[in-house]
């Protein structure tokens, strides 16, 4: 058996990098940038006014001074004169500034009677403009990879990028396999249970960008596994639950084998999940997962989402554990890695979930963290810190 370190390391030779496709603006949000990219134009692109009011020289501005008003400018429409000695230009936020002007006192420091301005309160030393490319330049980049977010998305529209190169989605196969399962909304037999454990993948892996596919659930036989891989073909990433262990009727390991999977390893030290497999088959990359819900998803937020960033050029990294004190004791844990369903309270302290089988989704559910216990860790008092994974 291999460690969950070494197994990820194994995970990330298997995940190819993506390929770089165009999409408009409107469709990059939550997508990888996979080039750099560069602003078409300065912003803004004129010394521009960052308050309403009266547009000077600076060098006349003092209180009780009076100005001449010899025109307007607004955001949109510049005033196309020049600003004399002793004039002054309405002027409103977002507006150029006009030539000759440098200063603008806001309105409130102003009282105007027909055309003639004057500043009536101390006006202050900030002048109120906004220099060209004050916020960037023409040629400024946003450098990848990056995972765009809301504002990202408004800096590129800024800098009048309207498509953008990214990450293509990686394509996972998401099959089930049980002759107990159906699907949610199926009228289950008395002998059968809901296939949970695709939609939760495909949940997970969705939110980082990956495109999932819930193929239809595989029989626990050598006919219908093989027509379930069919099925994945064109995939970039197969992923199998249940059928991983070794009773009489966990067929995945056998199924792949003949249809030529060359295998990068089989069984973690860890908990939960154990069964984990994983290889290369037919130049995609193939995991198989336990069957156990919580086993699944575990494994899904432990190897899963790290191969699904790498494959996106986010990096080949561990996910990020963060440390909070324990809320009460916990017994030693034993010879394998062990990801314990836990709960992070509004005050910072760590509390176990009840149970921690393996088959317990509505305590998943209840979790938002998972305690991330070395092999062999000792026992431990309560306000011990620990590492843990948000969930
Ligand atoms: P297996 O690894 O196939 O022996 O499955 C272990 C346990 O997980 C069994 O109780 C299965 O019924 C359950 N199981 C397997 N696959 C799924 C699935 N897709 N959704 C929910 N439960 C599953
Ligand atoms: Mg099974």
């Amino acid at each position: 058996m291999i460690t969950v370190d070494e197994a990820r390391a194994r995970l990330f030779e298997l995940a190819a990098l993506m390929p770089v496709e165009e999409v408009p603006l409107v469709q990059a949000a939550g997508r990888v940038l996979a080039r750099d990219v560069a602003a078409r134009r300065d912003q803004p692109p004129f010394a521009a006014s960052s308050m309403d009011g009266y547009a000077v020289k600076s060098a006349e501005v003092e209180r009780d001074a009076m100005f001449k008003l010899i025109g307007e400018a607004a955001a949109g429409r510049r005033f196309t004169g020049q600003v004399g000695a002793g004039q002054a230009v309405r002027i409103f936020t977002g507006a150029p500034m006009p030539e000759g002007a440098d200063f603008v006192v806001i309105q409130e420091n102003v009282s105007q009677s027909g055309d003639l301005v004057t500043i009536v309160n101390a006006p202050g030393t900030k002048d109120n403009v906004r220099p060209v490319g004050v916020d960037f330049h023409d040629g400024a980049t946003v450098q990848a990879p990056r995972l765009l977010r809301p504002a990202d998305i408004a800096l590129l529209a800024a800098m009048n990028i309207d498509r953008v190169p990214v990450a293509r989605k990686p394509v996972v196969a998401l099959i089930s396999t049980g002759d107990e399962l159906v699907m949610p909304g199926e009228a289950p037999g008395p002998d059968q249970i809901i296939a949970s454990n695709t939609f939760g993948l495909k949940a997970m892996l969705e939110e980082l960008g990956a495109e999932a596919r819930i193929l239809p659930i595989a029989r626990d036989t050598i006919g219908s596994l093989t027509t379930a891989f069919g099925l994945a073909e064109g995939a970039d990433l197969v992923v199998t639950i249940g059928g991983a262990s070794v009773g009489d009727h966990d067929l995945v390991g056998r199924v792949a084998g003949d249809l030529g999977m060359d295998r990068s390893f089989y069984k973690v030290l860890m908990r939960p999940g154990k069964p984990l497999m994983a290889g290369r088959l037919n130049g995609a990359a193939m995991v198989g997962l336990p069957g156990n819900p919580v086993s699944a998803m575990v494994c899904g937020r432990i190897f899963l989402v790290p191969m699904i960033r790498a494959m996106l050029g986010l990096g080949a990294e561990a996910p990020a554990l963060s440390q909070a004190p324990l809320a009460q004791g916990i017994a030693a844990n034993g010879p394998r890695e062990h990801y314990m369903r836990a709960q992070i309270g509004a005050d910072g302290r760590i509390t176990l979930g009840g149970d921690q089988d393996s088959s317990l989704l509505s305590v998943l559910s209840a979790s938002n963290a998972l305690i991330r216990r070395p092999p062999n860790d000792p026992a431990h008092e309560a306000g011990t810190m620990v590492a843990y994974l948000s969930i």
